[in-house]
């Protein structure tokens, strides 16, 4: 044999024999965590940086759960805070106590807290809700509350929801799990890619004739990958907080849970009878060329109401309902002449739309009605229904400032001859009412509980029955009677 042959077996019976030091350490330290344990690379991984420890037996015991006070030092030793011992502001952790250092310096970088009544229950055991908010503290993954922390953790593949759609927030957390969070956290290659995911269970887009959103990530906040048609089928591996991990087509993204079934949603792709129903609505989008109306971060009202104007357009022309608008343009119409559209083209309501605007100084969404006694326009309690319907639709869809349904002089309510209603959407020059504002699919969702609210007057105070399926066309019900 070769020397060099003899030398290449001597190296290769060498490393096997040697293995990697760290590996010793942890395999031989924990009798209670064989290599196919199934949190035995992150257990090994923390063990080895010493951010968690075996017990003096030699066992890990990967079911005890966890305490607060065993948390706050897995976690200081995780971020290489300084651990000594020392006195804490909290009454039941003394300077003896192992984790009171860890407590102190966690405290200090505002990642955990203790009660109110100045307690830190150091031995009260850990919930997944309160892991989540303090990895999202510790690491910034910018969850702020339980529900935003376990969608973070979701999203980077730090934790899994459960099939019900929970994230169990209320369980309390072993030493097992705890570990493979952690990991997970400090190192990215420990976790859930979305290739290994199992996209195991079938679900159907579930929208009427409104299409979901699949997003990059489990929030509104995150970009529209596609849309999806109501009857999709989609690959679900998990839900939590409302929102589902989908595959569908190839694509991975996340869905809004409530738009999904089980079973597949029994829509005909036209839904649509083919008799006109003899109900007419009139769409008056406020304002319009030489006026711009109320002005405000850098939107005109003109523009807005007459967007939010053709959303609404768009969804009664799903139904059999006859839709007017006295402007489809950026054109100027006087007010006399907006006010006597409804009764020219056989109007059954009218519905202004605008928007407000007070110097930045106020906010929310109102109502008008025409109540005077001088009751030029007859109509005082078929408009006040329709206002209270309209209202209640908007509030549903943006959440602002309720500031109620009101009597309200204004010339297009005043002269006209058909239940009508001036509906504020919300305030233009305000840095909160904008958001809605400003948003096209925030608008789209404004046309359509416009468009809600008008059915329900039509079903509660018309008592119209057959206006019923064409809530349909968006999956929707009537809402409660609230006149
Ligand atoms: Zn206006």
């Amino acid at each position: 044999m070769k020397k060099w042959i003899l030398m290449l077996i001597f190296v290769l019976i060498a490393s096997v024999l040697v293995p990697h030091q760290s590996q010793v350490n942890a395999s031989t330290n924990l009798n209670d965590i064989s290599a196919n344990h199934r949190a035995y690379k992150e257990i090994m991984y923390l063990v080895d940086r010493s951010i968690v420890n075996g017990y003096d037996d030699g066992s890990f015991k990967p079911l005890k759960q966890v305490t607060r006070g065993e948390a706050a030092a897995m976690l200081g030793r995780a971020l290489k805070l300084d651990g000594t011992k020392k006195g804490t502001h909290f009454s039941d952790v003394g300077s003896n106590n192992m984790a009171s250092g860890y407590i102190v310096a966690l405290v200090n970088k505002g990642i955990i807290s203790g009660y109110s009544d100045g307690t830190f229950r150091p031995n009260n055991v850990l919930n997944r809700g309160e892991m989540a908010i303090l990895l999202n503290r510790a690491f910034n993954f910018g969850g702020q509350n339980a529900t935003t922390a376990a969608a973070a953790l979701m999203q980077k593949g730090i934790a899994q929801g459960y099939p019900d759609g929970s994230f169990g927030a209320q369980e309390k957390i072993v030493r097992a799990d705890f570990s493979i969070f952690l990991a997970r956290s400090l190192n990215e290659s420990f976790r859930i890619k979305s290739d290994e995911v199992s996209f195991s269970t079938t679900m159907y887009v579930n929208t009427g004739s409104d299409t979901l959103n699949l997003r990059k990530g489990p929030g509104t906040s995150y970009a529209s990958i596609s849309s999806l048609k109501s009857g999709t089928a989609v690959a679900v591996a998990s839900s939590a907080s409302g929102w589902s991990h989908i595959k569908v087509n190839g694509v991975i993204g996340y869905v809004s849970t409530s738009y999904l079934s089980t079973s597949k949603p029994s829509v005909s792709p036209n839904p649509i009878p083919v008799v006109k129903s003899n109900l007419t609505v009139i769409i008056d989008p406020g304002h319009g060329g030489k006026d711009p109306g109320a002005t405000g971060n850098g939107f005109l009202e003109k523009n807005v109401v007459l967007n939010i104007g053709k959303h609404m357009q768009d969804y009664i022309e799903k139904t059999p309902i006859n839709v007017k608008m006295t402007r489809e343009t950026d054109k100027f119409v006087e007010l006399a002449d907006r006010a006597k559209f409804a009764s020219r083209n056989d109007g059954d309501v009218f519905v202004s739309i605008h928007t407000n605007a007070l110097n930045g100084s106020a906010n929310g969404q109102e109502t008008f009605y025409y109540a005077s006694t001088a009751a030029v326009n007859p109509n005082v309690k078929s408009s006040r229904a329709l206002s209270i319907y309209l209202q209640a639709r908007m509030q549903e869809v943006w959440d602002l400032k309720n500031r109620g349904v009101k009597a309200g002089n204004y010339q297009v309510l005043r002269q006209n001859t058909v239940p009508a209603a001036l509906v504020e959407i919300g305030f233009i020059d305000s840095t909160t009412d904008i958001q809605y504002i400003k948003d096209e699919a925030d608008r789209k969702a404004m046309g359509k509980a416009l468009f809600l609210g008008t059915l329900d007057y039509f079903y509660h105070y018309e008592g119209r029955t057959d206006v019923l399926p064409y809530y349909k066309t968006v999956g929707a019900a009537p809402s409660y009677k609230r006149h």
